[in-house]
């Protein structure tokens, strides 16, 4: 079976969590889409991991980890990543990359920092991972397969091509330093090397291991709202986020991701720039902020404070659409608790009309929210494992967000520890 753990929202809702606790119960772990651009933030025996590429697995001997086509392959960041587990204890673990994946280059992260040099107030609030280049190179096919590391004549002819290019732009609209063959080639052959012994066909070893009736799990990145085709655009990244994604990002039948829960946070958070309806500022978004996720909400790349506001239903409930969601994980419920109130934005207003409707762009950015207030519990919900065992009014905010959003909410997470967790019975 394939459950694909997915955002419903900006992404930072507590997948990794949520991620590695299902991995835990899972024979392959897959990531298929992004690339070191965002972090899972995972707690566990070992101590507080923040992981950017390495699929969520990599803590449990039993599972294999693989990273799919999809992926923006940044090499020397992942094998850091992996070393950074063996410095703490971790045993090595379980890993193949695609041979399709292709090659997130150091140029690729120059690039994306000179772009948004130039754009400057007008950026998009990249993290400066070359994630948005990469793509465009991608697709533009001028990109470098895995499988192509291992043709030295294919690689020169490929650098020339690259440089004809990127020179034209780095010299005449960026002003900067000039590409140069014999150094990309010389950066290409030290990545091969770093990455031969993890190279494989992934996409034959999951369908196989699908046949197998193997327990395989993908995990997204980023949510449902930074999606190019259904989010926020242009803010958005530059892969898809969505589960469907996963079958094109890894290589296996649409149909046989069965399983997807959406995660969905108990309030909303951003980073960079974007329309954020439920958006709060001043005193109360900095106390949300300082309370919020696991010591405050400040992203796990990048450590910038993130933006924070109420729980949106009208963008969960098209995040959860989207991703076609079977059932939902409702995370980081315990930082509520200090509120005497909590509203939820059950609606937008837009030139003075009433909608439930997720709107385009050009219309989000005009929406105001409609807010229902809730009575909040004011209480620790800390260490609560029993659904019947929350307050009232806790259980009234999760069954009420569970109708707005029309999907059901199947785990509570109330605690960063991986044992701060509520199944819920329909
Ligand atoms: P991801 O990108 O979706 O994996 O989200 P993050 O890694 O940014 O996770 C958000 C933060 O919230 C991390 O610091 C987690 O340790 C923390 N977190 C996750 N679930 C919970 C929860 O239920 N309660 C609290 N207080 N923190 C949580």
């Amino acid at each position: 079976m394939v459950r694909a753990i997915v955002g419903a929202s900006f992404g930072d809702e507590g997948k990794g969590k949520i991620t590695d606790m299902l991995a835990a119960g899972s024979d392959i772990v897959v990531r298929f889409q992004g690339g070191s651009n965002a972090g899972h933030t995972i707690v566990n025996d070992y101590g507080k991991f923040a992981l950017h590429l390495l699929p969520s697995g990599v803590f449990y001997d039993h599972v294999t980890n693989i990273i799919g086509n999809g992926v923006a392959l940044n090499i020397p960041n992942l094998i850091r990543e992996l070393d950074e587990l063996s410095s703490r204890g971790v045993p090595r673990p379980h890993i193949y990359v695609s041979d399709r994946a292709q090659v997130l280059m150091q140029y690729h992260i120059l690039m994306d920092t000179y772009e948004e040099e130039r754009l400057s107030s007008r950026s998009f609030g990249s993290t400066h991972s070359g994630i948005a280049p990469f793509y465009s190179d991608k697709f533009a096919k001028i990109g470098i397969q895995v499988s192509e590391l291992f043709s030295t004549d294919i690689l020169r002819e490929k650098v020339s091509r690259i440089c004809e290019l990127k020179n034209v732009m780095l010299e005449h609209l960026y002003h900067k330093p000039l590409l140069r063959e014999d150094q990309l080639l010389e950066e290409l052959i030290s990545y091969r090397d770093m990455i031969a012994p993890y190279v494989m066909d992934t996409s034959a070893y999951l369908c196989n291991a699908i046949r197998e009736g193997k327990s395989i799990l993908f995990e997204g990145q980023l949510g449902a709202l930074k999606d190019p085709d259904h989010g926020i655009y242009p803010m958005v990244t530059s892969s898809s986020t969505l589960a469907a994604y996963g079958a094109v990002g890894a290589g296996i039948p649409p149909y046989a991701i069965t399983g997807i829960t959406a995660v969905v946070k108990a309030y909303s958070s951003a980073v960079g720039a974007g329309a954020f309806v439920s958006e709060i500022f001043g005193d109360e978004a900095e106390e949300l902020r300082r309370r919020g996720g696991d010591g405050g909400e400040y992203g796990a790349t990048t450590g910038r404070p993130r933006r924070v506001g109420w729980l949106d239903t009208v963008s969960v409930a098209y995040g959860c659409r989207l991703q076609g969601a079977t059932e939902a994980a409702f995370t980081v419920l315990d930082v509520l608790g200090y509120l005497d109130e909590i509203p939820v934005c059950t609606a937008y207003e837009i030139d003075g009309k009433q909608t439930v409707d997720f709107p385009v762009t050009r219309l989000l950015e005009k929406a105001r929210p409609v807010y229902t207030v809730l009575p909040g519990w004011k209480c620790d919900i800390r260490g609560i494992r029993n659904y019947d065992d929350l307050p009232e009014n806790c259980r009234r905010y999760i069954e009420f967000v569970e109708k707005q959003i029309g999907v059901p909410i199947r785990i509570i997470s109330n605690g960063p520890g991986r044992n701060d967790m509520i199944i819920k019975q329909d």
